[in-house]
């Protein structure tokens, strides 16, 4: 069988070596973190370890608490809000979509930018306490917000009000450094950790209502400490390779600029591991099944909204309608992806292409 290629990497990438040996050997050696005795003393002491050598990786000060992923993380932190006025932008993933009631958004433009009058216009009248979740990256379109920016509208002459600020970091945690917000949500499988373990990392825990449990009282369940200590070694070994990953991605988008396709998000600064493109005429779904056919992984939208296949809320709020948004798929880099991986790709793109214009 052919070997595959695997262009979807913003869903899950691969472990990387140090991060599964590092799983391996703990699971080696076990006891549950909060057991009083030696072997779970020394759990803990493994424990506190890997949360060290996370916040020195990603170069937070402050409290980190163990989730299952992004996700619970940013439920956690939804859940603690209390009694705060909550917006959210128009285009988080559906792990903030789920939590956040009410219609109100924070705008976007066409190239998936927050509107800062549009968050200004929602601020100034709102109440004493307000929250505010907005993504790092967008998991679709690669689309950063531009997060300095965001926070001086915030903190802008409101010293009568306190607001709190969520940056959902699924994608960017690892990679670029973290926005100023109040609390930050990440993911080990993301950036070459195991899949079921991220963290919530919060300025001032005080902040959040204790539940109970485990994580000093903010998330109940017995820590993987396997995985927290297989997400410590994925940051480590790390390496910077955005560089590489973006001239990928520009001679990529080269050549499906001039075979006709469409960029979204083209105008905005973009993670460079993720890219969002257009084939008009051609259904995402029949793109996805061309692409797996001929050996390669890609999808529509984020993982979980692409097995539906749903019009995409994020292409939505930028101001595609739903057919231009069903004809959208992402292709996202790793560490591994290479010139050969990309220009299999565009072989295939030109071949639906030239299926396309026969038909
Ligand atoms: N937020 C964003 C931007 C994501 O891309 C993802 C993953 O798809 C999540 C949240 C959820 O992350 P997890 O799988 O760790 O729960």
């Amino acid at each position: 069988m052919p070997e595959r290629i695997y262009l979807d990497h913003a869903a899950t990438t691969p472990i990387l070596p140090a991060a599964r040996e590092a799983v391996a050997e703990a699971m080696g050696r076990w006891a549950n973190p909060s057991s009083p005795h030696a072997e779970g003393r020394a759990a803990r002491a493994a424990l506190e370890d890997a949360r060290a050598r996370i916040k020195a990786a990603l170069g937070w000060n402050g409290d980190l608490i163990f989730t299952s992923g992004a996700t619970e993380a940013i439920a956690i932190a939804l859940r603690g809000r209390g009694a705060y006025e909550t917006n959210v932008s128009a285009v988080e993933h559906d792990a903030v979509m789920r939590h956040a009631e009410g219609p109100q958004r924070i705008e976007v433009d066409a190239d998936g930018l927050v509107s800062l009058d549009h968050l200004r216009a929602w601020l100034d009248p709102c109440g004493a306490t307000a929250f505010i979740v907005i993504q790092a990256a967008n998991n679709e379109t690669g689309v950063l917000q531009p997060y300095d920016e965001i926070v001086a509208t915030i903190r802008a002459d409101r010293v009568d009000k306190e607001v709190l600020v969520l940056a959902d970091c699924a994608q960017t945690a690892g990679r670029l450094p973290l926005p100023a917000a109040d609390m930050i949500a990440v993911s080990a499988h993301k950036l070459g950790g195991p899949p079921g373990v991220g963290a919530l990392l919060v300025r001032d825990v005080a902040r959040l209502s204790a539940t109970g449990g485990q994580e000093r009282g903010y998330r109940g369940g017995t820590e993987n400490l396997p995985a927290i200590i297989g997400f410590a070694a994925a940051l480590e070994a790390a390496e910077p390779w955005l560089d590489r990953a973006a001239a990928l991605r520009a001679r990529l988008e080269t050549a499906i600029v001039a075979e006709g396709g469409e960029v979204i998000g083209a105008n905005a600064a973009r993670l460079p591991t993720i890219g969002a493109y257009r084939m008009p005429g051609v259904a995402a779904a029949a793109q996805l099944i061309h692409f797996d056919l001929a050996g390669i992984a890609v999808s529509a939208g984020s993982a979980c909204a692409s097995g539906s296949l749903k019009t995409s809320h994020v292409l939505t709020a930028m101001g595609m309608d739903a057919t231009a948004a069903g004809e959208v798929i992402r292709v996202s880099f790793g560490s591994s992806t290479d010139e050969a991986d990309v220009d299999a790709f565009l072989a295939q793109w030109r071949t639906l292409k030239a299926r396309l214009r026969a038909a």
